[in-house]
């Protein structure tokens, strides 16, 4: 294990709430719906983020809590009776309603566990409901996805067949790549949880082997080995490193050698080289600082380093959970800082004293520290964008050195005017 330093931090955050996720879940499952019970701050942030869905039918709403609501002067299970009423019987299409807790819904008490026992009585047969909280009170807009496959763990069918399940969102064409090399390598039952059809859940056991392509999923792990999955301990499909330690640790698992998973994936990985050449001659050398949103910043930092040779100057992360992250960490450089929570003040001082090349970030912050001068890079982009796999290892070291050249270019025309 490398030596790492481990730090805490905590105060003020500046990150996303969970609601965010809803934007690409919905598109994971188009036959579900996600109704916030929020406020109209929370509409207008899922909109936003979810702006170009909004001419067509969309696929997710929000149920108003107006300010006698918060104040306890009227009933919100009324108001929320009505919106799913309404909803159900204009859009027969819906098979699974997300109810989906805000930091208002929260804040007043609102029981969603019993309004979705309700509903399911009433809707029994046409639609299924299932709650969890998307609330930004204490969480980061990862946990949204973490919350919404917890609660559809209990309707999960048991089954003691052996497979592979690849848990966490996927892009679907990068999915599909996967399963290929899986099936290449001679494992033929995979399945992936969140499923593409929201009624279609993976049946779970304790034959079935987790492989988990997203690093913040803590809540879902610990309920799948409640229902006795095994977890396969990898580090995550970023990069070629993490990809190729992806595929051996589920090799093992599945008693597959070595020799046959580097027979399949060199090809990918010698085309995946030679495409990062380009980018790892912008990023070579340049100091990079994360900040903590996305939970993705433990690897994307070992990716960084270790293809794309930056010098790591402080790995922040919102939380820190050392099991799941345990291959991650091992494969850092020693003394590695890594910052476990935030105090937005405090980093954004440590950010100013060591004038690093690129900040990863979130949006709120970008903008700011992008008028001081210091390039930036949304980590929100990392959970829109396809980044999984060897074959994409060019495109996600793209990510990060798009933001540098433009700067260097701004720099250089400024050099030239003046
Ligand atoms: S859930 Fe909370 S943090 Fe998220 S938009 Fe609503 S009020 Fe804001």
């Amino acid at each position: 294990m490398s030596k790492v330093e481990f730090n805490k931090e905590t105060g003020p955050r500046e990150v996303f709430c969970g609601l965010t996720s809803i934007v690409w879940l919905h598109r994971r499952m188009p036959d579900a719906f996600f109704l916030v019970v929020g406020s109209r701050t929370c509409a207008h942030l899922i909109q936003s983020a979810a702006g170009v869905m909004i001419f067509a039918e969309p696929r997710f709403g929000t149920a108003i809590l107006e300010e006698k609501d918060l104040a306890g002067l009227a009933d919100a299970h009324e108001e929320l009776d009505r919106v799913v009423n309404d909803l159900i019987a204009r859009r027969p299409e819906i098979k699974t309603l997300f109810l989906v807790g805000s930091c208002p819904s929260e804040v007043i008490k609102l029981d969603l566990a019993t309004v979705a026992e309700k509903l399911n009585k009433r809707f029994l047969g046409q639609v299924r409901f299932v709650n969890y909280s998307g609330s930004g009170i204490e969480t980061t807009f990862t946990q949204g996805e973490d919350g919404a496959l917890k609660a559809l763990i209990p309707l999960m069918d048991s089954s003691d067949g052996e497979k592979l399940l690849l848990v966490g969102t996927l892009a679907n064409n990068v999915e599909d790549r996967f399963k290929k090399i899986f099936r290449n390598l001679g494992i033929s039952n995979i399945e992936s949880f969140p499923p593409r059809q929201s009624t279609e859940l993976p049946k779970i056991g304790k034959n079935t082997k987790v492989l988990l392509t997203q690093p913040y999923l803590s809540e879902t792990v610990r309920d799948l080995k409640h229902r006795g999955c095994e977890i396969i301990s990898a580090p995550f499909p970023l990069g070629i490193e993490g990809s190729t330690e992806w595929f051996l640790a589920a090799a093992k698992a599945f008693k597959i050698s070595e020799l046959k998973v580097h027979e399949i994936i060199s090809p990918l990985i010698n085309r995946a080289k030679l495409a990062l050449e380009s980018h790892k001659e912008i990023l070579k050398g340049k100091r990079l600082f994360l900040l903590p949103e996305s939970q993705l910043e433990i690897s994307l930092a070992r990716f960084l380093h270790n293809e794309c040779e930056m010098d790591l100057i402080e790995v922040g992360t919102p939380y820190l959970n050392k099991d799941l992250m345990k291959e991650e960490i091992k494969l850092l450089p020693d003394n590695t800082k890594i910052v476990e929570g935030q105090h937005v003040e405090k980093q954004l001082d440590r950010v100013r004293e060591s004038n690093p090349d690129l900040v990863v970030c979130g949006m709120g912050l970008a903008n700011p520290l992008e008028a001081e001068g210091i390039s930036t890079k949304w980590s929100i982009e990392m959970v829109f964008s396809p980044i999984h796999g060897i074959d994409q290892a060019a495109d996600l070291a793209g990510l990060f050195s798009k933001p540098l050249k433009r700067s260097q270019i701004l720099t250089s025309k400024t050099l030239v005017t003046h």
